[in-house]
């Protein structure tokens, strides 16, 4: 992706998705196959579930930048300056792949028909059906806690802001939420995420 198109959610973030669950289903199981749901709640697991999915599209977007960022000073470098096509390529995708972490996870739990599918384990999920919350930091802590998977933003900021086309073109990334450096991109990160802090 590149200038102004929109992120989407990639089909490996969503086989990882369904790795947590399964994941979870092992550590969360009796030797008997039973569910006991004791280690780790519905709620718990598909917030997690969720939360390395972004995670996993957000490092793909990040991804996307800094190759974009390489060939912008290539072709740079052969005598095409594009310093504020660059700029405006930062200052959208940078925050909005913060956003993309914190905004755009809703989750929906079992659905009605699920629960009826299952009434025993139905029974258990039906305080949960066809809800949908945010994800939120808790989920983060969640994934950092069980998998040691939390995105970090400070070693993301270093990495791009080493590449030479950023220095060239006096442009750096910051973790912070906002800030008067016209510098500067901020991360629009809120308080909330300072575990994406190192
Ligand atoms: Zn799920």
């Amino acid at each position: 992706m590149w200038f102004g198109s929109t992120p989407t959610i990639s089909d490996a973030g969503i086989v990882l998705h369904e790795y947590v669950h399964a994941y979870n289903d092992i550590n969360s199981t009796s030797a008997a196959g039973i569910v006991t749901l004791t280690h780790i709640d519905t709620s718990a697991d598909e917030g997690m579930a969720y939360a390395i999915q972004y995670t996993y599209t957000h490092l793909e977007i990040l991804n996307s930048l800094k190759e974009n960022l390489e060939q912008q000073f290539a072709d740079q470098s052969a005598g095409d300056p594009s310093c504020d096509n660059i700029r405006t390529a930062v200052q959208s995708i940078w925050p909005s792949s913060w956003a993309l972490l914190t905004d755009s996870g809703v989750e929906y739990l079992a659905s009605n028909a699920w629960v009826s599918a299952f009434p025993l384990l139905g029974a258990v999920f039906s305080a949960h059906s066809n809800q949908s919350r945010t994800i939120g930091p808790n989920d983060y802590q969640s994934l950092s806690n069980h998998l040691g998977v939390l995105p970090d933003c400070d070693s993301m900021a270093n990495l791009l802001n080493g590449l030479p086309v950023m220095q060239a073109c006096c442009i750096e990334v910051s973790c912070e939420e906002s800030g008067t450096d016209s510098g500067r991109v901020y991360s629009g990160l809120t308080n909330a995420y300072s575990l994406f802090r190192n």
